[in-house]
Order: C-alpha cells, then structure tokens, then sequence
C-alpha cells in the first residue's frame, strides 16, 4: 500500500520533535501536527519556563549571603513583570529554534488539529486527511483541572501561573510532589507567602523518607506553611481573593490557589475510538521498547505513555524509535536508573532506590550518610544543612540508590547516575579522590551510618 507519509507525529513536543527529525535524517518523509505551541510541555510551559523562574527566586538567597561576605546590595526588589516578559522572550526564542530545526531537518510542520482516523490514517482539523506507513502519538499531558470540590475552577494549574500579570503575595499550592514543591518553594523565594496543603502525612511520597522529612523541614524553615493531611473542601471568592476551607476545617485567604495534583496524558480527543487500541487503566497508552504498541503501525512515546513524565526518557524514546524504525538499527533504552531533580530550594537529586523501596524489594544492604552545613552556609550565616545518601546492596557492593538534598543536587546527581549505570561499587566511591573544598567530595567519602538491613 502506498503511505503520503512514512511517518506521522501527532504532537510538537520532547519526544515527537526528537523522532520528527531523527526520522527525517534516516529518509523517511515525515510531517508532525502541533495545535499549539512548538516544544510541547517542558519548553513552553513546564522545565524551562519554571527553572528560569527558580534561578529568579534563588536571587533571594544570594542578596542576603552577599552581607556574609562584605558585600553591601542595598534593598533588593523583585519586579514579577519584567520576569515574565524576558522568559517570554526565551520561550519564543526556544519556539523558533525547534520550528527551525525541525524544517532544517526537512519536516513538515501542520498547523492545527490531528486525530485518528483508522488504521494508518490521521484527519487534520482542517480537514485534509493524511495516510503514513507509521504514526507516533506524541501528545504529552494536560494538568488535572478538577480538583474534585466546589469552586475548584476558581483554581489555577500549572499551564497558568506562567502568565500571571502578578505575582500573587498569598498562594495556596495544593499537592505534595514534584510541581507543588517547586511553584511553593520558588514562589516563596520571590516573596509570596506560600502554603502547600497536601492529602498524605509527609510530602512526596515515593521519594526516601529521610529525604522528604529533610526538605519538608528546609521549607518550612523559609517560611513554607505545609500543611498535612488535610485537603481542600470549598473554594470562593472572597471581597479580597480567594477563600478556601479544608476538610480539617481550616480556612486559609488567598490571592491565588494552584492545582498540582498530577497529570493526565492527552488521549481524549484524539480519534482512538477509531481504531482497536486498549488503554491502561490510567488513560496511557501502554508501550513496550521505545514506543511499540499493541499496533505494528502506531507508537507512543512521552507523558502519553505510563512510562517516567520526564522530557530527557520521551527524547531518549522518540530518538530510538526512529533510529529502529526508520533506521533500521537496534537500540535499547535503559528505562531504570532515571536520574531526577526537584527543583525546590534547597534541590532533590536522587538516582535508584530510596531506604523504605529497598526494604520493599527485600534487599539486604547498608546505608551511608552525611549532614552538612556547606561551606557557603558558613559566612552567609546559614543553618540550612545538605543531607547526602548512599544505599548499597550488601550482597555484592553496588550502590542501588544516592539522594542528595542540598545546593547543586542536580549537578551532582546526573554524574553520579553514570557511575551507578556502569555498575559502581562503594569501594569504586571510596576509591575515587574526593575534590576539595566541595559538597560533592562527601560522596567518596561516607560513613556507614546504620547496621546493615537484611530482610
Ligand atoms: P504527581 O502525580 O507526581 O503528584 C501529584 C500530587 O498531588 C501528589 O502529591 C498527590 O498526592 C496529590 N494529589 C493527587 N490527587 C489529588 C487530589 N485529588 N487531591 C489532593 N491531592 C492530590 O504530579 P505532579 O503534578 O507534581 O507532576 C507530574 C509529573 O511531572 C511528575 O511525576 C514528574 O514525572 C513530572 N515532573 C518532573 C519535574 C522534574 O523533573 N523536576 C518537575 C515537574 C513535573 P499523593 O502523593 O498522596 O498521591
């Protein structure tokens, strides 16, 4: 049969502009639909606007170490305006480089609208009507807008706050994950006074426990209200905001109450009831490799998918699909071990397993730790102190999980994954020359700090 295209990308985003162009590289003729933005989440409204407005807050920060270290700044102020607009500035920069560079590489870029429509065809909202020997539904998330009580429309997610005309003084931030604490914590950092009201006992569940309590402690120590185990039950407007009441019947004023409750992938809409797919029970498209699905013709790679929601796995993904389909090459893609940051004030860095995922799998091993106050803390006067893991499995040495809560926590964490992906042991840490003076010194050179854990 005869295909208008050898590929069709439902969607402009990480992990459809990466297969996009790398498809094109290996020949294939190739077009992507994009009904918004090009970039998709993490360029137009997620880890690139949000770090810039990070590096804004942790100025904050900065001015006031500055007096520890004999510098006079004067009286700092923030103008939320003049952010907005210079990262508008960069995300249209952004925009345009990824439009350019997707029709450098000889794609065809279509404005507007794709569904479904049967096997191996796909109707753009224009009309037209495509046919491609494989199509890859790329369409990333959309924040949960319903919070589930009343007057939660009065609520902003995510995809909102990047366009504010101000920056609200009072902000509620409900949820306890990854979005929640960052806008808390950066928003706090410019001012804001901020309160994050989560459902469970401690915030981001999932993570080392000893980790959660570190960061929950550091926020509240700059001025985060966290509340927990409680959940918002009404929401109003008030004569000066914003009123909302809790479960626990607490009634908290504000400017402005934002949702990071999660996200659900983009699956609605998008013609699937056209063709024999089944989706996971969380509206994902299930996927096996790099993108395969139950359909030899159709592929998904991205927060689509149920795999990891983060930008740097749907690029590894829409790269290797493209490279096996179209390139006719073998690629795997290590899916465990995913380094990850939160991008709170102080940062999370954390690689593998966490102590409490370890007892989970009943593996037996030993714990290393380090408390720290850095050595900038010294002279700024700080008591902020950086808390590093290390968890090997007793069995055999390997570190199976390192968490790092403190300034740089990233930085140190993604090079810290290429040890742990070639397999490193303790004694490879303790073996490698620490680099002083640094944080990252007491990687490769910390002590056991419990009695081995076997199950
Ligand atoms: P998550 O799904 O990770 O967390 C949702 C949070 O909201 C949890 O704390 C959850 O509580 C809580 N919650 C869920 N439903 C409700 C409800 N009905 N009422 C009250 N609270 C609720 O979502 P995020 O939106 O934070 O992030 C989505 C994903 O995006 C992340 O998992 C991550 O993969 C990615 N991301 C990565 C970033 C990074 O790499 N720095 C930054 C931002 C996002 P509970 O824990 O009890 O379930």
């Amino acid at each position: 049969m005869e295909f208008d295209r050898d590929l069709f990308v439902i969607g402009a985003g990480s992990g459809g502009v990466r297969a996009a162009r790398i498809a094109a590289s290996h020949g294939a003729r190739v077009s992507v639909a994009e009904d918004d933005r090009v970039g998709g989440t993490c360029v137009i409204r997620g880890c690139v606007p949000k770090k810039l407005m990070v590096y804004a807050a942790r100025f904050a920060d900065d001015f006031a170490d500055a007096r520890g270290f004999g510098w006079d700044v004067g009286a700092a102020s923030h103008d939320w305006a003049a952010l907005i607009a210079a990262k508008d500035r960069e995300i249209a920069r952004l925009e345009g480089l990824y439009a350019a560079n997707l029709e450098r590489s000889g794609v065809e870029i279509l404005r507007g609208r794709a569904r479904l429509d049967g096997p191996n065809r796909v109707r753009l909202s224009d009309g037209r009507v495509f046919t491609a020997r494989h199509v890859l539904i790329a369409t990333g998330g959309r924040p949960v807008r319903d919070g589930g009580f009343p007057g939660s429309e009065l609520a902003a997610v995510s995809d909102d706050l990047f366009h504010w005309p101000t920056r609200p003084n009072r902000l509620v931030v409900v949820g306890g994950a990854y979005i929640a604490l960052e806008f808390a914590s950066l928003f706090a950092g410019l001012g804001s006074k901020v309160t994050v009201l989560y459902r469970g006992a401690e915030i981001l569940r999932g993570f080392d426990l000893e980790v959660r309590r570190h960061l929950h402690a550091a926020l509240v120590a700059r001025g985060v209200d966290i509340v927990t185990s409680d959940t918002p039950s009404r929401l109003e407007a008030s004569a000066d905001g914003l009123r909302l009441e809790t479960a626990a019947g607490r009634l908290i004023a504000a400017d402005r109450v934002l949702l990071a409750i999660g996200r659900r992938p983009a699956t609605d809409d998008l013609g699937l009831d056209t063709i024999d797919l089944t989706l996971a029970p969380d509206g994902t498209i299930p996927v096996a490799g790099a993108a395969t699905t139950a359909l030899p013709w159709l592929h998904a790679v991205g927060d689509v998918t149920g795999r990891a929601a983060l930008t740097p796995v749907a690029i590894r993904d829409g790269h290797a699909f493209a490279d096996i389909v179209f390139g006719g090459m073998r690629r795997d893609v290590a899916h465990d071990l995913i380094p990850t940051a939160i991008f709170t004030t102080p940062e999370v860095g954390t690689v593998g397993a966490g102590e409490e995922e370890m007892r989970e799998r009943g593996i037996a091993h030993l714990v290393f730790r380090s408390t720290f106050r850095p050595m900038r803390a010294t002279l700024a006067g700080r008591e902020e102190r950086t808390l590093m893991k290390i968890l090997v499995d007793a069995a055999d040495d390997r570190v199976l999980g390192v968490h790092v809560v403190g300034p740089d926590a990233a930085e140190m964490i993604q090079l810290v994954a290429v040890a742990m992906r070639m397999g490193a042991t303790k004694a490879d840490f303790d073996r490698t020359m620490a680099l002083h003076p640094s944080a990252a010194e007491e990687l490769v050179t910390m002590r056991q700090a419990a009695a081995r854990w076997a199950p």
